[in-house]
């Protein structure tokens, strides 16, 4: 089963991501994650895409497409997070599960609003050890700049700051959301509204999935 979260940044992707796939098993492929680790470790997709994260702007198709390529497993069971964000990417996805003999299955919209968005990220820290993510307002460390789960440093992410927060949402306008017309017509599509607290949108979340596997 393969499964899409698209939404803008600060949506809350990554939060609900994670929970569905310990709640259903489902693996968690969340390319800006896979970016970051490659940066951390200096590699050399890590030094191709820094560039493009500190600015706020997409990692070039081809980058990432063959980066989700050699990822995806047959009959694997994935969520994915933050791909794809271009219809380029989408179809490069649609060739490799038409490879594989498999297709997208389920596509999951996040509504929010552009000022929540920007609220949201400008609040946003994240752990620079196991990247566990805390929001000063609404789930702060319990010791400032601390991790609650690892005692690593929490910071701000440096595409959080408020100027490259406002260009990531106009990428995601220009070039992530004529992704949902695209999936409304290619795919099961349904949106939640992500303005609700994380708990009634991972039952909403929820629901829609169970709801997809029985149809299946
Ligand atoms: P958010 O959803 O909050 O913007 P992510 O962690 O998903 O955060 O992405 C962070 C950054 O990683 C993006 O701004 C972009 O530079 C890069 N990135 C992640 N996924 C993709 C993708 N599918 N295509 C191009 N760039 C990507
Ligand atoms: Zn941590």
């Amino acid at each position: 089963m393969i499964v899409i979260l698209l939404g803008s940044p600060g949506s809350g992707k990554g939060t609900q991501s994670k929970r569905l796939a310990e709640k259903f098993g489902f693996q968690h492929l969340a390319t800006g994650d896979i970016f970051r680790a490659e940066i951390a470790a200096q590699s050399a997709v890590g030094q191709k895409a820094q560039d493009y994260l500190k600015a706020g702007k997409l990692v070039p198709d081809s980058i990432v497409i063959e980066m989700v390529a050699g990822r995806l497993e047959s009959g694997g069971k994935y969520l994915l997070d933050g791909f794809p964000r271009t219809l380029e990417q989408a179809q490069g996805l649609d060739e490799m599960l038409k490879r594989m003999k498999s297709s997208v299955d389920l596509v999951v919209y996040l509504t929010l609003q552009k000022e929540e968005a920007i609220k949201r990220m400008a609040s946003r820290r994240t752990c620079t050890g196991c990247g566990e993510v805390y929001n000063v307002i609404s789930r702060p460390t319990a010791v400032e700049g601390v991790c609650d789960k690892c005692s690593a440093k929490v910071v701000q992410r440096d595409d959080d700051s408020e100027a490259t927060a406002a260009k990531r949402l106009m990428v995601f306008e220009d070039l992530t959301h004529p992704l949902v017309a695209y999936y409304k017509a290619e795919a099961a599509f349904h949106e939640v509204d992500a303005a609700q607290t994380p708990d009634k949108v991972e039952a909403a979340l929820s629901a829609v999935i169970e709801s997809t596997k029985a149809a299946r």
